[in-house]
């Protein structure tokens, strides 16, 4: 596969990836199915990993950074369960990838990323894919969305962190909305757990998923850079 003239070609890996990697494994959620099924991957992977963009495993973006797992994309957002009405929170740009998915499901997207050069070149993705209700900041996302910026609620209906993080940052928890959910890997090895939270009477209450590798989310509340 060379270029990315060739559409009909990712469609059927992508249609592939649906059957094997999302339907044949525990992502059963329609919605997410129909966004993991519409967006193509292959615009958010560097030109280099074409012939990739449907393997179910991570590649890299550059800076050092990966594009999630579809499969992990797909499990993080059917945990996170959006609706039409969310506001959300994802810390961790990346490539936009993820950010995209999400786009499509909810009513509006706040994504944050320490690397200038990677929120610009997922700013730079989502406008040509039309995704337009989402808003970047560059910044350390452990800190959460700078306080004068947030939405007229003052919270977060979903938040989802995209890298791992020794412990879940408080700033974050303050700014979930009672009776919303957080999805995040924890851990300070290699491996970390996935764990989906219920933010209920300014508590977490935490699920765990299942084990998953991710970059490490680096800031004050947060690894040590
Ligand atoms: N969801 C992305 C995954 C990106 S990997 C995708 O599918 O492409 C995690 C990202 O978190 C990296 O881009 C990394 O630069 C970013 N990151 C790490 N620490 C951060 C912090 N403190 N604030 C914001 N972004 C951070």
């Amino acid at each position: 596969m060379h270029g990315r003239e060739n559409k009909d070609k990712f469609g059927v890996a992508r249609e592939q990836m649906l059957r094997l990697d999302l339907k044949g494994r525990n992502i059963t959620n329609p919605d997410v199915l129909k966004v993991m099924a519409e967006v193509p991957r292959e615009e958010f992977v560097p030109e280099s990993y074409l012939s990739q963009a449907y393997t179910d495993g991570p590649l890299p973006i550059g800076m050092g950074q990966t594009i999630s797992q579809p499969y992990i994309v797909a499990l993080m957002t059917q945990e996170l369960r959006c609706n039409r009405n969310c506001e959300v929170l994802e810390i961790g740009t990346g490539s936009g990838y993820q950010t995209a998915v999400l786009g499509k499901l909810v009513k509006k997207v706040y994504t944050i990323e320490r690397f200038p050069q990677l929120s610009e070149s997922a700013q730079a993705v989502l406008g040509r894919l039309g995704v337009s209700n989402v808003e970047f900041y560059v910044g350390d996302g452990s800190c959460g969305w700078p306080e004068s910026q947030l939405p007229p609620s003052g919270c977060f209906d979903r938040i989802m962190i995209t890298a791992a993080v020794p412990e879940i940052p408080e700033p974050l928890v303050r700014q979930l909305a009672d009776g919303g959910f957080l999805v995040v890997p924890v851990g300070y090895g290699g491996v970390q757990e996935l764990v989906a939270c219920e933010k209920k009477a300014g508590k977490l209450i935490e699920r765990e998923i299942c084990d998953v590798r991710f970059v490490k989310l680096l800031g004050e509340h947060g690894f040590e850079k």
